[in-house]
């Protein structure tokens, strides 16, 4: 589903990305963890196509096409999705009317008819219940006074809408309670398939007590510098990130 060949992309003239290679085939969950700097946010936004980075050299391939040249809005509608790292609030915007017109927007991009009411409603009812969410927070002014939970919450009740191919969950450094990371593991457990992906980025290895891994990667100073299945994670844990320097 996705490759990366020798990725090397940055800001300016500065390198962040240092020759990464990674392949993600659908089905998998893949946790790349590395320490604060070491260029796991650059990652996922040159994957989601962030134009304030740049490509230097290498390639990243969507289901066998590259994506380089597409903007963010267009890897979206193949099915690319970035989760925010900083909510955005709109106040007298409601969280279903927002995702209706990502739904419809999405589908407008591929060239579809609308949702009908009836089946958006169906949809919204199926997730919420999939993720055992209160439907009440579904009418509140979107991420508006939502504690973090709730913004982690609802960015996967996002994510099971949109049913994107390749979910890319970026979490950051900091402020993410245990409900908060528990939510997200919770989402990504439950809403795995055969037919898609998902990449957890991050730095506590805490969250892969509730995420399964199939691939745990190590971001090291802008390269992957160790890759194993889920117990590379505790042995990360019980060393530390100076274990892969
Ligand atoms: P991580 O998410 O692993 O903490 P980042 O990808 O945020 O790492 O950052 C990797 C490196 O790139 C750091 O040295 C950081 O200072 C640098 N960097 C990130 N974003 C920018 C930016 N917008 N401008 C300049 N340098 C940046
Ligand atoms: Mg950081
Ligand atoms: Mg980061």
């Amino acid at each position: 589903m996705l490759e990366i060949r020798n990725l090397h992309a940055g800001i300016g003239d500065k390198e962040i990305l240092k020759g990464i290679d990674l392949i993600i085939k659908p089905g998998e969950v893949h946790a790349i963890m590395g320490p604060n700097g070491s260029g796991k946010s650059t990652l996922s936004s040159v994957i989601a196509g962030n134009e304030s980075f740049e490509v230097f050299e290498g390639d990243i391939l969507f289901n066998g096409e590259s994506i380089l040249d597409l903007s963010p809005d267009e890897r979206a509608h193949k099915g690319v999705f970035l989760s925010f790292q900083y909510p955005i609030e709109i106040p007298g915007v409601t969280t279903t009317n927002f995702i209706k017109t990502a739904i419809n927007a999405n589908r407008k991009a591929r060239g579809l008819e609308e949702l009908p009411a009836k089946d958006m409603l169906k949809l919204i009812r199926e997730k919420s219940e999939l993720l055992e969410m209160d439907r009440k927070f579904l009418s509140r002014s979107l991420n508006e006074g939502f504690s973090g939970g709730e913004k982690k919450r609802n960015e996967i009740f996002q994510m099971a809408m949109l049913e994107p191919k390749l979910a890319i969950l970026d979490e950051t450094d900091s402020g993410l309670d245990i409900d908060a990371l528990k939510i997200v593991a919770n989402g990504v457990n439950k809403l795995k398939t055969s037919e898609n992906a998902t990449i957890v980025i991050t730095h506590y290895q805490r969250l892969l007590d509730y995420i399964i891994p199939d691939f745990v990667h190590v971001l090291y100073d802008g390269k992957i510098v160790k890759s194993g299945e889920k117990e590379l994670a505790n042995e990360l844990e019980a060393k530390g990130y100076d274990w892969v320097k």
